[in-house]
């Protein structure tokens, strides 16, 4: 795998091996269908997946409000002053998104959706070779999202879900409960987890 970037001047806390994984899973799945994430934050993840779709010439939709989740508030954990838009008093990590995709070449492949799960995936119909959920670690944020995305995975298609952590004292458990509703659902197969990316196939 060559990125067409150096990946550590990209803000983001995607693991290089979790990065890899998704390239390779990526690679494959692009040529069922176009991919999406939910997250892309400053694309970090964008660059893998996108590198992968770029190849099969496929599409990456890029899907995020750009405004923070929950830990990136003002006064939160994850806070980055550098993506805080003081004019209007929100998060605004929009412009780095744009800057990382555009040094990565990937403007003909990736394809920002400026916008919630809930309003993108309103009258969305297009099967998806893939689906990277990395979004809000509410309940209600990861649900939506799992609500939203997972049932648009095509055969074969690959699921994946960040932050798979299955004990409660190493980090948030709602990524870990759709990864538990997906593996319930019976309409995928579970594969091996990577660091902390779980994934699935469609059956
Ligand atoms: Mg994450």
């Amino acid at each position: 795998m060559q990125l067409p970037l150096d990946i550590n001047s990209v803000k983001g806390f995607l693991a290089e091996d979790e990065g890899e994984a998704l390239y390779q899973y990526a690679l494959q799945a692009s040529t069922l269908g176009p991919c999406l994430e939910v997250g892309s934050y400053c694309g970090k993840s964008s660059v893998y997946i996108g590198a992968a779709c770029q190849q099969n010439d496929s599409v990456l939709y890029a899907l995020d409000h750009h405004r923070g989740s929950e830990e990136h508030q003002l006064g939160e954990e994850y806070h980055d002053p550098e993506l805080y838009d003081g004019g209007v008093g929100l998060m605004d990590s929009f412009k780095a998104f744009r800057d990382t995709v555009s040094r990565a070449k990937l403007d003909d492949t990736v394809v920002p959706v400026v916008s919630s799960s809930a309003v993108a995936s309103k009258h969305w119909v297009t099967p998806l070779g893939m689906v990277f959920i990395d979004g809000g670690h509410s309940e209600e944020a990861a649900h939506t999202d799992y609500r939203s995305w997972a049932g648009h995975v095509v055969s074969g298609g690959i699921l994946a879900i960040h932050d798979i952590f299955p004990n409660p004292a190493e980090g948030g458990q709602a990524p870990y409960n759709i990864w538990k509703l997906a593996k319930a659902s019976g309409l995928f197969e579970e594969l091996a987890t990577v660091n902390t990316l779980g994934l699935f196939r469609r059956r």
